[in-house]
């Protein structure tokens, strides 16, 4: 499969219509049970938490709390079209107590932007909390328990190929092999040795940082600071057709969570 060569200086691939991409996301989560909650209202747009309880719980073990988002970069199409496809697929773990933020920054998408409507790197913005979009997100996040698993759905306009970002400061069983072995039968890898400016094994950054020394916070670093031990920023390669990135997403994200059921007990 071989790169488009669209996007040179930005991405120049296809867009969404977001508006259309959130009501089927909506008539897809009503479908199959979700609840929604609104946390925030943007203009026209309300930012989602979707929330699926578990089916049955093994032995009154407490579930498995895995929280997935995406959409916070609005040049990045396939997040949004992959939440909607894992919802519309319906084939989530049955003991697994999931959280799905679908589209955090609706507005850039109309503008087919990273940031939001207003200008800010809303991935930049969890230390400082100087949008309200954040400082919302974070209100919603800090009145839920923690979470066993966070998945982060993203795309690189400049990458070969799909790859992960792990953050498993605890040396947890790792997941990260398994997400890409599954994102690989649908995508391409990147096998660069250095992605992003960090060295890098077969399409898996397992970036040495800590957060408190980073001047701008990812959501992923506010996630792995306050509610979870275990992150994976999962990056399609937006320079290949957008129906390759958002299946490397959905595939990655079901080897995730295929592999999270395994090791449930030792993610307690
Ligand atoms: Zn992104």
């Amino acid at each position: 499969m071989q790169r488009l060569g669209k996007n040179h200086d930005g991405y120049h691939g296809e867009t969404i219509d977001v508006r259309a991409v959130l009501s089927d996301i909506a008539v897809a989560a009503r479908q199959h049970g979700w609840t929604s909650e609104i946390f925030f209202e943007a203009g026209e747009f309300n930012l989602l938490a979707l929330r699926r309880y578990p089916l049955s719980t093994i032995n009154s073990q407490p579930s498995t709390r895995i929280y997935l988002s995406t959409g916070i970069h609005g040049d990045e199409p396939a997040g949004p079209l992959a939440a909607l496809r894992l919802l519309q697929e319906n084939n989530w773990p049955k003991d697994a107590e999931i959280f799905l933020l679908p589209c955090l920054n609706p507005s850039g998408f109309v503008l087919n932007r990273r940031e939001s409507g207003q200008g800010i790197d809303l991935n930049r913005d969890y230390l400082h909390l100087q949008t309200d979009e954040v400082r919302a997100h974070i209100a919603w996040l800090e009145r839920q328990s923690k979470f066993d698993l966070c998945l982060c759905l993203h795309e690189d306009w400049e990458s070969h190929g799909f790859y992960v970002y792990e953050l498993n400061p605890d040396n947890r069983p790792s997941l990260a092999e398994a997400i890409v072995a599954a994102a690989g039968k649908v995508c391409p890898i990147d096998h660069s040795e250095i992605i992003e400016d960090r060295e890098a094994h077969s399409g898996i950054i397992r970036p040495s940082i800590d957060p408190r020394s980073r001047p701008q916070w990812p959501e992923a670093f506010w996630l792995l600071t306050h509610k979870t031990r275990l992150s994976y920023t999962l990056e399609s390669p937006s320079d290949f057709p957008l129906d390759v990135r958002v299946n490397a997403l959905c595939h990655g994200v079901n080897g995730a969570l295929a592999c999270v059921l395994l090791n449930s007990t030792g993610l307690r």
